[in-house]
């Protein structure tokens, strides 16, 4: 089980009922749980989707699509059932929020399947779990069975007329597998790797039905938006940002933790005042502001607000709210070579930018940081991961890329630091390296 945390500025939305004992369904319901799936029975698809589309909630995976918008692209009448499947791969390095929804609140992930199902005209749900987080599919399957049991999930569910069925189901432990098309393939008993788009989820999914995907924290979102309104929703955050995000704080921090806080608080309060700053006196040298695939930011980089659009026009990308903070001590290259290591083991192999450039890369680092990197090292290094770029099947390709180009572009000197034999100056000092 996973510590809390909190702290005054947090505005509790999908974590209002961590720690409080949801996982049983008499307590959910004395917490207004599933009165958001009743309110949405008598909406009408199209009142659903548009409240969702006017809060401006966008996914909370890592793409920030919208998902009201998602939702309207799955066609009304289709030859084939549709379906909702929800993404609880979470595996993005530096990401775990997900694992407490599903730990504290796992009604809130059913209401919110439903309620899709609902927009979209969809009577199956899937709710697949990262298969590293064992002890979740027990939770989730319990708190399946207790909705079945009370007539919340299956034939004529709230005496409504509408049936609605959840299935879930454990991944195998393939980063790749949060990949939208490969988590469909992996659910059809397939290898997870992707599908060629288009035709895009929305229209040919799941067994070739019409199919939305939306990360966990998205849908637990979606019944206190129901509830609480679209205006409500949007105006916890900047314009086009609506709503709070579970952001997962690491690394060298005093309280590192998750904490829910509006989309658009300062990444530097974040750091410093929230999870407490730097432990030991020691000083910021970076920061990852979203999962071990968004570029790393800078010290002097980080007065922004937490949303979508500013991280991006920072440089970088809100990603799946995986915030890594790295301090002085901490060798760049180390780093660089730390997350090359998991994008060459996560690569599925099936494009040769990626399966190569990923091996090339990891190689290279090795030798660099290892004191056998010569400066040209440097440039290949960029110029490999620049090719790599949009050149992939699936993001995975970019995952590794972007990072890898920031770290040399900001951290250059670091790089030039270990040329030509030289150990790599932090080990030398003696300091904690992250590896
Ligand atoms: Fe596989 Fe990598 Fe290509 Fe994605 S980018 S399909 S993980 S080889």
């Amino acid at each position: 089980m996973a510590d809390l945390v909190s702290h005054p500025d947090e505005v509790k939305v999908v974590s209002r009922r961590f720690g409080m004992g949801a996982t049983n369904l008499d307590r959910y319901l004395e917490m207004d749980g599933y009165k958001a799936v009743q309110k949405a029975l008598g909406m009408g698809a199209e009142a659903i989707v548009n409240e969702v589309k006017n809060s401006g909630l966008r996914g909370r995976g890592g793409a920030g699509f919208s998902t009201g918008l998602k939702w309207s692209f799955v066609p009304k009448q289709a030859p084939k059932p549709k379906y909702v499947l929800c993404n609880g791969d979470e595996s993005e390095p530096g990401t775990c929020k997900d694992r407490l929804i599903f730990e504290h609140d796992p009604h809130a992930v059913i209401e919110g399947v439903i309620i899709a199902g609902l927009a979209v005209g969809s009577h199956t749900g899937y709710i697949y779990v990262r298969g590293e987080y064992r002890y979740l599919l027990d939770i989730m399957q319990k708190a399946i069975a207790d909705a079945y049991a009370r007539g919340f999930l299956g034939k004529n569910i709230f005496g409504s007329g509408c049936d609605f069925d959840i299935y879930w189901h454990g991944g195998a432990g393939a980063y790749e597998v949060g990949e939208e098309s490969a988590l469909m393939e992996s659910l059809e008993g397939k290898r997870g790797i992707p599908r060629i788009r288009p035709p895009f989820p929305a229209v040919v999914g799941l067994w070739g039905g019409p199919t939305v995907i939306n990360n966990a924290e998205t849908l637990a979102s979606v019944p206190h938006i129901i509830l609480g309104g679209a205006e409500w929703y949007a105006n916890l955050g900047p314009p086009k940002n609506g709503g709070t995000r579970l952001f997962c704080l690491s690394g060298h921090l005093k309280r590192p933790g998750v904490y829910e806080l509006p989309m658009g608080y300062n990444l530097r309060k974040m750091i410093f005042e929230v999870a407490g700053g730097i432990p030991s006196g020691r000083a910021l040298k970076a920061v990852v502001p979203g999962g071990s695939s968004t570029p790393v930011l800078k010290s002097d980089e980080i007065d922004i607000g937490m949303d979508f659009d500013s991280v991006a026009k920072a440089g970088s990308m809100l990603g799946s709210g995986g915030v890594v903070v790295l301090d002085e001590t901490t060798c760049i290259v180390k780093f660089a070579l730390r997350t090359m290591k998991f994008y060459q083991h996560e690569s599925c192999g099936w494009c040769i930018p990626c399966r190569e450039g990923t091996d090339w890369l990891k190689k290279t680092l090795i030798r660099f940081h290892s004191g056998g990197g010569v400066k040209k090292d440097i440039d290949n290094m960029y110029y490999l991961s620049e090719n790599m770029l949009g050149r992939t099947f699936c993001p995975l390709g970019d995952a590794a890329a972007m990072p890898t180009m920031a770290f040399i572009k900001k951290f250059r000197q670091e790089f030039e630091d270990h040329l030509d034999g030289k150990p790599c100056p932090f080990e030398k000092a003696g300091a904690a390296v992250m590896v």
